[in-house]
């Protein structure tokens, strides 16, 4: 009989994002290896699909080896060509701008709402305004010549951006979204699940994600021939055929595994009871930090609501600082990291086009998560 983990005391550290597995991972996983059927091709795939677009509205879901591959794969079906320039935030993981580069495009940097955390749609449009131009229906930096096809909203830490303006700015300026919602399953706008805005999104089950299938991601789609050409390319453009190995293009050997997608369907059937812990969790956390100077515990904007993967709390950098925090947290194993580097500051990215980044400046000095993981909610 499996007991309902909780933090013991005796533990010397409370992980930032644990993964729990507490239903029927053991006994799908088996299943698995039981009958044989551990790679490419299962049952577990199919089921997990169906339920991932059943949970998030989205017309399918395409599994995939991780979040990257589905957003690298994504690009491509928004229409992202060579060299053309993809607009990403800088505060995000490095994912983001990988995948830009896998596709042989160019990350473009712009900044975020230091409200919500994801990009900043007014700041976007004065941005866009100044430096672009529309060409035949298409969107041409000024300044680089090149054209801007999509466009990578990230719902930060869970918090869903604000997505309807957003999309006035860039139907505007015809420049496709692909939502990057690697950490925001279990996230609502206005009532509807992240992932359902751009033409496709990508999301990712990572061990620390909010829930895993060891590694893993999928393609997040609303439109049949996009999640058919998905398919296609993740499974190495193979025509399918009973014996002949024919494939009419480049393909990627990018599909999940079924034993992986054993666990993701156990996983995503206890996905309700974690949104439920990690809220009671933040609720808590709410309360604590109410007390507390120059530290405000970040909450949901009042349009959506936050799957709150990763707990956060926002520094006043003139009462704290940064650094001192976070060496005295994890010093008594209380896990906390700071914000990702903001990209623009990384090596393989410098000299990439960049918006002012003032409030990205400024969150990367005084964001911190805390530990996140569902159980702390009960205790
Ligand atoms: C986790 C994550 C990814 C990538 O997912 P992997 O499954 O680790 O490849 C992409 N973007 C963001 C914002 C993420 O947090």
């Amino acid at each position: 009989m499996e007991t309902i983990k909780t933090w013991a005391p005796e533990q010397d550290i409370i992980p930032l994002h644990e993964p729990l597995f507490i239903g029927n991972e053991k006994k799908y996983v088996l299943d698995c290896i039981e009958s044989g059927w551990v790679s490419s091709v299962g049952k577990y795939v199919d089921e997990f699909e169906r339920n991932l677009a059943e949970f998030t509205g989205v017309k399918r879901a395409v599994a995939v080896v991780n979040g990257t591959a589905a957003l690298h794969i994504a690009l491509k079906l928004a229409g992202v060509k060579t060299d053309d320039e993809v607009m990403i935030p800088s505060l995000t993981f490095v994912a983001t701008a990988n995948a830009v580069i896998y596709e042989n495009a160019n990350p473009h940097f712009v900044d975020v709402d230091q409200r919500t955390l994801g990009i900043d749609p007014k700041k976007l449009r004065e941005y866009l305004t100044n430096i672009t131009q529309i060409k035949d229906g298409k969107c041409v930096n000024k300044r680089t010549g090149r054209v801007i096809s999509a466009i990578v909203p990230m719902h930060t830490f869970g918090h869903p951006v604000s997505i309807d303006e957003l999309k006035k700015v860039t139907d505007e300026f015809y420049i496709a979204i692909v939502e990057d919602a690697a950490e925001s399953l279990g996230s609502y706008y206005k009532g509807i699940h992240t992932g359902n805005f751009g033409k496709v999104a990508a999301v990712s089950f990572n061990g620390n994600k909010t829930i895993t299938t060891g590694g893993g991601g999928a393609i997040l789609t609303n439109d049949d021939e996009v999640a058919n050409r998905a398919k296609h390319l993740t499974t190495t453009a193979k025509v399918p055929h009973r014996w002949e190995y024919t494939h009419d293009e480049i393909g990627y050997n990018y599909r999940m595994p079924n034993i992986n997608a054993a666990l993701g369907v156990a996983q995503l059937e206890q996905l309700p009871s974690y949104l439920k812990q990690k809220r009671q969790l933040a609720e808590k956390y709410k309360l604590l930090f109410s007390c507390m100077d120059g530290v405000k515990f970040y909450e949901e904007p009042e349009y959506g609501q936050s799957n709150y993967w990763l707990q956060t709390i926002i520094l006043d950098p003139n009462v704290h600082d940064r650094n001192q925090v976070l060496e005295l947290l994890n010093k008594h194993g209380i896990m906390s990291r700071p914000i990702w580097m903001p990209l623009h500051e990384l090596i393989p990215f410098q000299s990439c086009p960049q918006m002012n980044l003032s409030a990205t400046e400024q969150l990367k000095n005084s964001v911190i998560n805390i530990p996140s993981s569902p159980y702390l909610g009960e205790l």
